[in-house]
């Protein structure tokens, strides 16, 4: 099974360069990326493709998509929280959200994060591998046929960090993005990053102009160099330059994602200095209360605390938002996926 081509890896140039191996004319790659794009999980699904062709077809390739392990819907907003199988056993999760302007799906990268981050749940479960452009690809389409309904915006928010696995995400974004695919336009796609500084300079040059989410979490580096050892590597000052860049070449407005932790990175003055520090850039703050995972004791601020910081960046012309905690009954929110309830692949 795994030496045959999962086809959700490929773009149309190379199902071409497959079925000319079988003797196949090059206008079918579009029918079937078409026909893949379309959510259908076998082979045999293709009709307008003759029985024979289908049969050759099969014996060099597969549609690897993932299978649905388990569903939770929240009951408040009706997010449903998905735990997929992958082909080889390894399970991870992705979230559908009917949220402001319609359909969003939030995926993951890889099973498991090497990133560390104190907060994060992902931490916890340790690190497998990456996952292809195809499994994030297969995350959408399973996702879209449970749901029955067109996903028009993806965040790439879920377990792992996108950038560390920057070839197999471009790829991924850009099949998303093919107009006989999913068709998915740039400007409704975010890719969350922890702050890989020279991923993301690479990024602004690649012509794809997603929008870029920054988790700062912190105005200063050792605050910051407590809670994300990332930034022992790359430092504030690092992001925010290459943030620049970002959104010189791409004009797009960059968010920064702040989880405020009580007592950790919720003062006033935590407050003005990070003001002081993106004042000027194009950019917006999205407030997220911190969730509380196990294995850590970070609280969340409380929710005067959290409108005193909102207030205080506003007051240096920052755009702010506080996040809506969607699928909370179902632990969807961030850094919670794959580890609360059912669990992981042990499961
Ligand atoms: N690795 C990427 C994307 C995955 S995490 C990144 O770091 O951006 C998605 C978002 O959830 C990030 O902003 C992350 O910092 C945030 N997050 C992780 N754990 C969290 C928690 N316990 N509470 C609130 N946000 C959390």
């Amino acid at each position: 099974m795994e030496d045959k081509t999962n086809l959700l890896d490929l773009s149309v140039e190379e199902i071409q360069q497959i079925l000319s191996g079988i003797g196949a004319e090059k206008f079918r790659a579009k029918q079937i990326f078409q026909w893949l794009a379309k959510g259908i999980t076998s082979i045999d699904d293709m009709s307008n493709l003759s029985k024979a062709f289908r049969e050759k077809l099969k014996g060099i390739s597969r549609i690897g998509m993932p299978r649905i392990k388990n569903k939770l819907v929240s009951r408040i907003d009706g997010t449903a929280k998905y735990l997929l199988e992958l082909e080889d056993g390894n399970v991870i999760e992705s979230v559908l959200m009917d949220y402001r302007h319609g359909i969003s799906a939030c995926i993951s990268s890889q099973v498991g994060c090497r990133m560390g981050c104190r907060f994060c749940a992902s931490t916890g479960i340790g690190f497998d591998r990456n996952l292809s452009p195809g499994e994030m690809l297969g995350q959408i389409l399973t996702m879209q046929s449970d749901g029955g309904k067109r996903i028009g915006n993806i965040v790439i928010m879920g377990i792992g960090e996108p950038l560390d696995n920057y070839t197999s995400v471009l790829k991924f974004l850009r099949l998303v993005n093919h107009p006989e695919g999913l068709n998915i336009g740039y400007r409704h796609i975010s890719v969350s990053t922890c702050g890989l500084v020279p991923e993301i300079i690479k990024l602004s040059q690649e012509n794809i102009p997603v929008t870029l989410s920054i988790s700062l979490h912190a105005p200063n580096d050792t605050i910051r160099d407590k809670i994300m050892p990332v930034n022992r590597k790359y430092s504030i000052d690092k992001i925010i330059e290459a943030c620049k860049i970002y959104t010189e070449v791409s004009k797009r407005r960059i968010t920064f994602e702040y989880a405020l932790i009580s007592g950790v990175n919720d003062s006033r003055e935590n407050a003005m200095e990070l003001g002081r520090k993106i004042k000027g850039m194009l950019c917006h703050v999205n407030l997220i209360p911190v969730n509380t995972v196990e294995g850590n004791d970070f609280r969340k601020s409380a929710r005067q605390q959290t409108e005193v910081f909102k207030a205080i960046l506003e007051r240096s012309g920052i755009e702010t938002t506080v996040r809506r905690e969607l699928g909370s009954d179902i632990s969807a929110a961030c850094g919670q996926l794959r580890r609360s309830s059912s669990e992981g692949r042990d499961s």
